[in-house]
């Protein structure tokens, strides 16, 4: 008799060294597969960092991954968000609700709350943006059709029972993990590190492989931050890479650095892309990201380059002109 196949949404949990387990959770997004949480030994309880996203079936899931590590979910006493987006976050309340956990999260969470609150107004705002960038009217109007009634991946409106900020520090079986606050991918983005472990719980600020996603119009400069991040956790000495998305990968400083390339690279594609001629934010993604589906280019790649966009004119090189329909971005007169 034939094994069932096995499904490729299935969760899965793993030990990665005594103390601590990767639990691997399917998410419903086509790009992005799964998402990883870990369960850290503390005490006769478990530190659970990241949740996973909230669906029908994702309570189920978590408790799975656990159950397959030898663990409980009622086991969960403190749970730690390394950022307030649905495939980290979106449980967090209803773990709450089962175990009593305490809930840990930086209290930049303005970017995570009104969109909980009011997804479709969130889209309305975010797609007004998309055509004030010069994106055609009848693609904005394809993504709000596509977009609009869709669940936000969080269960409620998160609540902290402390904020989790620089200097603090969690207590682990693992030893001490320590708060370093990253914003750039996330506003309210840290990492916890684990220094004579030399550990390294990245979230999605570094990935095993480089992936550059900016929440922007929430802080002044989202790209110039992630490269501030980058410099700061470059520095800890860490090595094992314990990330948001795919496996362990023991190469913190390498990525860092390949982030940092990746983001001086695309800064520079605009420099050049804007040498000739006064451009629109979607006339550059499009330059920049020829080929790329529409979808992610309005929802992944535009606030990329609005981010880069946006940092180059805090460094003085770029202006933008307000004062058309569609806002234009040129080299700045003193740069040109
Ligand atoms: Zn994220």
């Amino acid at each position: 008799m034939s094994a069932t196949p096995r499904k490729p949404n299935l969760s899965r949990g793993e030990k990665v060294i005594p103390g601590l387990w990767r639990l691997k959770l399917p998410l419903p997004w086509p790009l992005v597969p799964h998402g990883n949480a870990f369960a850290v030994a503390d005490g006769d309880g478990l530190l659970l960092i990241d949740t996973g996203i909230h669906s029908d079936e994702s309570m189920d899931n978590l408790e799975d991954a656990l159950n397959q590590c030898g663990l409980s979910l009622d086991m969960v006493h403190r749970i730690v968000c390394t950022h307030a987006h649905a495939d980290h976050a979106g449980q967090a309340m209803s773990i709450k609700d089962r175990t009593g956990a305490e809930i840990l999260i930086n209290p930049a969470l303005d970017h995570m709350r009104g969109y909980v609150k009011d997804p479709d107004g969130t889209l309305d705002y975010r797609l007004s943006r998309a055509l004030l960038c010069g994106v055609p009217s009848e693609a904005v109007e394809r993504q709000r059709e596509m977009r609009r009634g869709m669940d936000s991946g969080f269960d409620r409106v998160l609540e902290a029972d402390r904020d989790l900020v620089e200097g603090m520090t969690i207590p682990s079986d693992l030893g001490e993990l320590n708060v370093i606050e990253t914003p750039g991918h996330a506003p309210s983005h840290v990492v916890l590190h684990q220094p004579e472990g030399r550990l390294l719980f990245s979230g999605d600020h570094i990935l095993g492989r480089v992936s550059l996603y900016y929440d922007v119009g929430y802080t002044p400069d989202p790209a110039g931050e992630f490269l501030t991040s980058l410099d700061k956790v470059a520095s800890l000495g860490a090595r094992l890479c314990l990330s948001g998305h795919g496996k362990p990968v023991n190469a913190i400083p390498e990525l860092a650095a390949a982030n940092k390339a990746a983001v001086e690279g695309r800064l520079r594609a605009i420099r050049s892309s804007l040498a000739t001629e006064p451009l629109s934010a979607w006339e550059i993604t499009s330059l920049l990201y020829e080929g790329m589906p529409e979808e992610p280019r309005i929802g992944w790649f535009l606030p990329e380059t609005l981010a880069y966009l946006t940092h180059l004119a805090i460094l003085g090189e770029v202006v933008r002109d307000e004062a058309e329909p569609v806002e234009r971005w040129a080299v700045a007169p003193a740069a040109s």
